[in-house]
């Protein structure tokens, strides 16, 4: 699969349709607003943020890219739908956050600035794209020896079909309608598999719990749903003379 092809239009069409609505934590992105200082937090239980180089793939309108900036983190978003890209550019204008955002495909960027990065992240994107695989790739190629690789997804069991489709979607209209495809989530197992596949070391894992009756979320233990996964790209071997 070519780098251009590894991208599903009618996905990215979703998410510039509801662009506008990105930044309103009562919205259809609300869930990524409540769920953001999670992930934070277990990005610095394994990763000091501050003056570090990271890359956010598929940032969309940069919620967790302008929280990494604000840590002191030197930024760069990049997502393939334009007008959130336009919304996050905008965002960042606003609230004085400085940071680099850029149209382009991970595989792209990761071709243009190999092992560049001391860390990278790539939250609720795998399960938008026709071939996770080459983004996990991409995210190692992308990141120096040593760095840290963050993902999180939807996990493919029987309680994420229930909770996350029908009631955060149908239910709750916490995420727009049709932002998700369940037979496109992804097991912890098989995220691990492509990190490994990748050449990446799993180092931690967490779940997010979301209760939507009382809209709060902790990280818990349970991978059912909503996880995370923490990896090392390992250090390059130093060859003794
Ligand atoms: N990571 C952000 C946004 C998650 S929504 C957060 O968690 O806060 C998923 C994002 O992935 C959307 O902005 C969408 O435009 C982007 N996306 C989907 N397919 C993509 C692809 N093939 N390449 C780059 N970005 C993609």
């Amino acid at each position: 699969m070519n780098t251009s092809s590894n991208v599903d239009q009618q996905e990215l069409a979703n998410f510039n349709q509801y662009a506008h609505k990105w930044w309103d934590t009562d919205g259809e992105f609300g869930a990524l607003h409540k769920i953001n200082p999670l992930r934070l937090n277990f990005i610095k239980r394994h990763f000091a943020i501050n003056n570090k180089k990271m890359l956010d793939i598929g940032c969309g309108g940069g919620i967790l890219s302008e929280s990494l900036a604000l840590e002191g983190a030197e930024v760069t978003g990049i997502d393939l739908a334009e007008d959130v890209l336009n919304i996050a550019k905008l965002h960042a204008l606003d609230s004085g956050v400085k940071l680099e955002y850029l149209i382009s495909s991970a595989e792209d960027h990761a071709n243009q600035r190999p092992e560049h990065y001391d860390s990278v992240t790539c939250m609720e994107m795998l399960e938008h794209v026709p071939d996770p695989q080459a983004i996990v790739q991409a995210a190692a190629d992308a990141t120096k020896p040593g760095g840290l690789v963050f993902f999180s997804t939807l996990n493919r069991s029987n309680k994420s079909l229930l909770l996350a489709v029908f009631t955060a979607e149908y239910l709750l209209n916490i995420v727009p309608k049709g932002t998700h495809q369940h037979d496109k989530f992804i097991k912890p197992s098989e995220l691990s598999q492509m990190a490994r596949q990748a050449g990446l070391v799993l180092i931690d894992s967490a779940g997010i719990d979301y209760n939507p009756v009382f809209k709060r979320c902790a990280l818990s233990h349970d991978l059912s749903i909503n996880y995370l996964m923490a990896f090392q790209k390992p250090q390059n071997e130093v060859i003794e003379p």
